[in-house]
């Protein structure tokens, strides 16, 4: 019997198993054993996290992964190599193909006190963790020390305007980005809309400023400006899972360089998916962290592991079209389509569509759906 083992339960991992035991099924390659191994038992849908941690962004992994007869292991990897996977109990795991699928986390810039002090909004457990200290404080009593947000980029302007409807009017929310415009990183298409939504939410941003020191109830600006704060949330962009260090040929922002195939280049036997890997998109554009990338990298990934073991051709990944929804908060989003994030939508409009995402497309298909549905809406039949 040959095996798969899938490193990582997030997107790229869930959808790669749904995709590698649809074309098993298709191949008639019933002697493929398919294997997920995730510390965690459920999928987190991450990209909600900025409304709070709510049950129902936890999606539970066995039941969907028995449907497709793919073995659940729920283990905390310690290592990988192309030969095997270690576990954090020690147990050792061999493969004949692998597909890495570790994620992400956010990245904490090194700001003393910052690990100590800070939140981030990341997994499910750090962002009840936040909800936690947050229900614990009164933020409208005139005077309150202020809720800081740092980074201005998509999760920032995304956690601090849900603040502002999570927190009420009188919470006094800063916004602080070393950029000197808010969303800088997304283009100029958005800038307006963005400064429109902070205004209208009275969050106020600080461009050009980096933090320097935090403390539990103060950060302290490169400007030796001091504000009192009661909680400081880092959305200081994300940074692939540390098991990758060492392998392949990183990129600069750590992410392994995986060929057409999706294959980790420089590894033997080993593909990637999602966070941890950067592909080409299309001819000019390189995969982005996102669900958006990690799902369809998945299903490719996921085809190709097979196909590689079968020895048959494999499928090459792409992704040219590129969409992004941005919540401001208050009923507003902005819907962006291109990679120049030309807008197509927003207010209400935008609203109804980022929770058209958030609620229904990001989600995996329910296993009572049986089988067969399940791998036509992961890999329908003609593709
Ligand atoms: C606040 C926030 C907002 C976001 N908003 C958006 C958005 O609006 N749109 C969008 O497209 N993307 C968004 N993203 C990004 C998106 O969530 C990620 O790109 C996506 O989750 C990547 O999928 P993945 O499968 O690569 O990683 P993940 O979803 O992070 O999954 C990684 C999996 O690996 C497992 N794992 C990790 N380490 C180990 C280990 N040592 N042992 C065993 N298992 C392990 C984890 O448990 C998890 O199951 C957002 C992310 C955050 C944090």
């Amino acid at each position: 019997m040959s095996k798969i083992l899938i490193a990582g339960g997030g997107f790229a991992g869930l959808w790669a198993a749904m995709s590698a035991a649809a074309t098993r099924h298709r191949q008639n390659a019933h002697d493929i054993g398919i294997t997920l191994v995730s510390k965690d038992t459920h999928l987190c849908v991450r990209p909600r996290l900025y409304e709070g941690a709510r049950p129902e962004m936890l999606v539970p992994l066995q039941p969907l992964l028995d449907a497709i007869d793919v073995t659940f292991e729920h283990s905390r990897i310690a290592a990988v190599s192309s030969t095997a996977l270690r576990t954090e109990t020690g147990v050792m795991m061999d493969h004949d193909r692998m597909i890495l699928a570790m994620g992400s986390h956010v990245a904490m810039p090194p700001v003393p006190g910052g690990a100590e002090h800070g939140f981030v909004v990341d997994a499910y457990k750090e962002t009840a963790h936040l909800d936690a200290h947050l229900s614990k404080l009164n933020t409208n009593i005139p005077g309150a020390p202020a809720l800081i947000v740092v980074g201005a980029s998509f999760s920032g302007l995304e956690i601090a305007t849900s603040l502002r409807d999570r927190l009420g009017p009188d919470a006094t929310i800063y916004l602080i980005d070393q950029q000197d415009v808010a969303g800088q990183s997304l283009g100029a298409s958005l800038t307006q809309e963005i400064k429109s939504a902070l205004d209208r939410a009275n969050i106020q941003f600080i461009g050009g400023e980096i933090l320097t020191q935090v403390t539990a109830d103060q950060v302290v600006l490169r400007s030796g400006r001091e504000i009192d704060a009661q909680a400081t949330i880092f959305a200081t962009g994300l940074r692939p899972s540390p098991l990758v260090k060492g392998m392949g040929r990183p990129a600069s922002d750590g992410r392994l360089q995986l060929d057409r195939n999706l294959k980790v280049i420089g590894e033997i036997g080993m593909f990637g998916a999602g966070d941890i890997g950067i592909a080409a998109a299309d001819d000019t554009h390189k995969t982005l962290m996102s669900c958006q990338h990690a799902m369809p990298m998945g299903v490719v990934a996921g085809q190709n592991a097979v196909l590689d073991l079968l020895g048959h051709d494999l499928r090459d990944f792409a992704q040219p079209d590129y969409a992004t929804c941005l919540s401001l908060g208050m009923s507003n989003a902005v819907f962006t389509q291109g990679w120049d994030r030309t807008i197509a939508m927003k207010g209400t409009d935008g609203a109804a569509m980022k929770a058209q995402i958030n609620e229904k497309w990001i989600y995996p298909p329910t296993p009572d759906v049986g089988r067969d549905a399940i791998f036509d809406a992961i890999l329908p039949s003609q593709s």
